[in-house]
């Protein structure tokens, strides 16, 4: 079951939520896009009346804070991914946090099934013997990607602070421009700006968000959309029948939206050349 987004942060609809919990309903998987904390506090409220398990994707919310503490601190299932685009990478790769029982449950099916020792048998001191409880699979990050890892963690502090000045760069420049609407943060959030989504009002311009793009590629600057809403994928739309409309404020802010470059790797000059391509189009091409 899909659940229509919340206009503003664009991450699960704690109302809309309500209205797909069926008695089948096992679990709960909100995602924290772009690095903004979903609703957490309305989402495990619902959860504990249905009896419901949360599994937060947090694959953009590293470094990410929800009513003061550090998203996967709770006692949530939390899943981080460490995939080459995220806020810290070891190029593939993730993390779970969450209740101990769960992530002792994962470690296990993540190398063949294998009971815990397995992981210590060529340490000093190890023994030969282990034993598989369950069938599992391999999904154990390398040493080489957690050294990788490692030496991010170390850097995370000033990654996440430039990128925090690239948006504040951004939303400056952006943000008393009426054709344009900046991402919002909420005041009980620390956000991990892994996206920087811009969104167009339409009835100010010209020219769509397509067009839009592509007049900022002919100017140079790269840009992506975060994301084509699951329902209008060819799989998901032909196995439930789902119409665009179905999840209106999905659909209506996909038509909209487009994510500006933002990584810790961009200069002050950079962040100008962006700022002036977007004020530029704008400009030539308002309704
Ligand atoms: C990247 C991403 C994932 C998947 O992460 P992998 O490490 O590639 O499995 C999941 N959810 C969101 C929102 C993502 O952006």
């Amino acid at each position: 079951m899909l659940a229509d987004v919340d206009a503003e942060t664009l991450c699960i609809d704690a109302d809309a939520l309500e209205r797909v919990v069926t008695a089948q309903t096992r679990a709960v998987i909100p995602v924290h896009l772009g690095g903004h904390p979903a609703d957490l506090a309305r989402i495990n409220e619902t959860a504990a009346r249905h009896g419901l398990h949360v599994v937060e994707d947090a694959a953009h919310a590293f470094a990410a804070k929800y009513q003061g503490r550090a998203i996967g601190g709770g006692s949530n299932l939390t899943a981080f991914s460490f995939y080459a685009t995220k806020n810290l990478t070891t190029a593939e790769g993730g993390m779970l946090t969450g209740p101990p029982e769960l992530l002792e449950r994962a470690r296990v099916l993540s190398l063949h099934g294998m009971s815990r020792d397995a992981w210590r048998r060529y340490e000093k001191g190890g023994g030969w013997y282990y034993e598989v409880v369950e069938p599992g699979f391999k999904y154990n990050m390398t040493d080489i990607q957690a050294a990788i890892g490692l030496a991010q963690l170390n850097k995370i502090d000033v990654f996440q602070r430039r990128r925090r000045e690239v948006v504040a760069a951004y939303s400056a420049a952006f943000g008393a421009e009426p054709a344009l609407q900046i991402p919002i943060k909420r005041p009980d959030v620390e956000h991990a700006w892994h996206l920087y989504v811009l969104r167009l009002h339409l009835e100010r311009l010209r020219i769509g968000r397509d067009r839009f793009i592509e007049e900022l590629t002919a100017r140079n600057i790269g840009t992506s959309v975060h994301f084509i809403p699951i329902h209008l994928h060819p799989y998901y739309r032909d196995k439930y029948g789902y119409r665009p409309e179905d999840f209106p404020v999905a659909y209506s802010n996909y038509l909209r939206m487009l994510s500006l470059p933002l990584h810790p790797g961009l200069s002050d000059e950079d962040v100008q050349d962006v700022i002036e391509a977007v004020l530029d189009i704008v400009e030539k091409n308002r309704a």
